[in-house]
């Protein structure tokens, strides 16, 4: 039996702190919050819990799902409603086409394609079916770069920025294609066509929906991993913040908090060398999420399906995306209506892009800004004017660690960080090993099969 230390409560390190005490490990789990989940957690409007960060996982690949197969979860998952979400452009607002992989379309010529780019823009991104390929295994750009190459700019703007900018909460041209999506990039090489590419990612992705999540939210999984992991023995440290990881009686440790804290931890409070100094894109930025509880039978027909994406060129709307939540999650639904009765929703707005300029809405601004400018957004995200006498309760939260922004600055670095302390393996004292969405990439469908990893490869000898 190894005695093992973690350090973050997040999903990370929950699912690597759970990974190695089903293996008969001893494990110390150590989280500066008072509660587990980091990105993932509950927020309740008059009685209703849903997710107040993390709601979804792409199901891309069977990772996360065979993970909750494993925990018992398996009979909870659940899908969303297949209407899909929209798009608001500058000039228009329109379902998303229905087959693309971060917004590229696999095929440019479909006609809910030509519908956003127009004719001409669209005979351009089909260019990338007969154009040389002059993108390399060598290379780790961004997916901005990539797309506007074999694509042309219009794609990037009209169709891949909205998706970057609201779910990453990154500019396509400050996102690594690794971090955005680890096989597209290979894929692309191999298909010598990005919309190929496309194509094939999603013939060869589990059938029905691109993303799932459990009923009751995705922080149910927080707390099914904390009851089993205290059946397991695992001691759960929690308001335990660890500075400095030499006071840490441990064979082994993994590192699963937020970039800064992985710097200072790994480093002893100076800079690891090697390392850019500057911080990466993302890293001081965050989001403000406005939930809105609503009565308005105006929206029982889910104007705008599961929810809009907006692209980062409208002026005219100050979110940067609108969860339908109640649309989304037949759950939901239910749980508004046995709680409080018919016609009653809940929708989420969020706010902050890494673009955004100093006096822009976002992570900073006040409770009271967010909400009027929340209120003021909805006429023109849902198409249905809403007054403020059918605001039932309304909750502001604030995110400024779990999205780690994806540059390739930053992948470089949280690859050198590995490298680093993989070389340090053979000297004396713990091992100590990094995971989390810094280093997989953002969302679940990479941070859990990476920090599953992470922990058995720890022990390996
Ligand atoms: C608003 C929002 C919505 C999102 N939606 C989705 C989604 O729908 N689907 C999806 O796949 N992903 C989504 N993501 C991304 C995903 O939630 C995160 O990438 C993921 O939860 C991060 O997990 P993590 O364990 O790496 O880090 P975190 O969740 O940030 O956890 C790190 C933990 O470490 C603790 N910690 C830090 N320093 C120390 C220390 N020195 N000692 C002890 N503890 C420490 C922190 O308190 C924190 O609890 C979303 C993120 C946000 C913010």
């Amino acid at each position: 039996m190894t005695r093992t230390a973690i350090i973050g409560g997040g999903i990370a390190g929950l699912t690597a702190a759970w990974e190695l005490a089903r293996s008969g490990h001893q494990v110390d789990l150590y989280e500066a919050g008072s509660r587990l989940g980091g990105a993932i957690a509950p927020v309740a409007l008059s009685g209703v819990r849903v997710d107040a960060g993390a709601e979804a996982f792409a199901t891309r690949t069977p990772a996360v799902v065979e993970f909750l197969r494993e925990l018992g979860l398996e009979d909870q998952v659940i899908s969303p409603n297949p209407l899909g979400a929209w798009l608001q452009l500058p000039d228009q607002a329109s379902p998303m086409p229905a087959t693309g992989v971060l917004g590229v379309p696999a095929n440019p010529r479909a006609e809910d394609v030509i519908a956003i780019l127009g004719a001409e823009h669209a005979a351009r991104a089909a260019a990338d079916f007969d154009s040389p390929m002059r993108w390399s295994a060598a290379q780790n750009p961004a997916l901005g770069e990539v797309v506007a190459d074999r694509m042309g700019p219009a794609v990037v703007e009209r169709l891949v920025a909205p998706i970057t900018s609201g779910v990453h909460s990154a500019d396509p041209y400050e996102l690594a294609i690794s971090s955005a999506h680890p096989e597209l990039y290979r894929t692309m090489l191999a298909e010598g066509s990005l919309a190929r590419a496309v194509a094939s990612l999603r013939r060869a992705a589990p059938a029905g929906s691109a993303v799932q999540s459990l009923h009751g939210g995705m922080n149910t999984l927080i707390s099914a991993l904390e009851s089993q992991l205290r059946q397991l023995g695992a001691n759960i440290h929690l308001n335990t913040e660890v500075q400095d990881l030499g006071t840490l009686e441990a064979d082994a440790v993994i590192v699963a908090t937020e970039a800064p804290q992985v710097r200072r931890l790994i480093s002893g409070g100076s800079q690891p060398a090697g390392l850019s100094a500057s911080r990466s894109p993302g890293e001081d930025s965050g989001v403000a999420l406005v939930t809105l509880l609503l009565h308005a039978p105006e929206m029982d027909v889910w104007p705008r399906g599961t929810g809009m994406l907006v692209a980062p060129t409208v002026r005219h709307i100050r979110a940067k995306a609108m969860t339908h939540i109640s649309a989304k999650w037949e759950w939901v639904a239910q749980a508004l209506e046995h709680q409080l009765g018919p016609s009653h929703h809940l929708l989420r707005l969020s706010f902050g892009r890494v673009t955004d300029t100093a006096g822009s809405l976002g992570f900073r601004s006040s409770d009271s800004d967010l909400l009027g400018a929340a209120i003021t957004d909805l006429p023109a995200l849902t198409s249905i004017a809403v007054s403020h006498d059918q605001l039932v309760d309304h909750t502001v939260v604030r995110w400024q660690a779990g999205l780690p922004g994806g540059s390739p600055q930053q992948r470089s670095d949280a690859q050198h960080i590995r490298e680093l302390l993989r070389a340090r393996h053979s000297a004396e004292g713990p091992r100590i090993a990094v995971t989390g969405a810094w280093f997989s990439g953002t969302g679940l469908a990479q941070i859990i099969p990476d920090a599953r990893r992470t922990a058995q490869q720890i022990l390996a000898p």
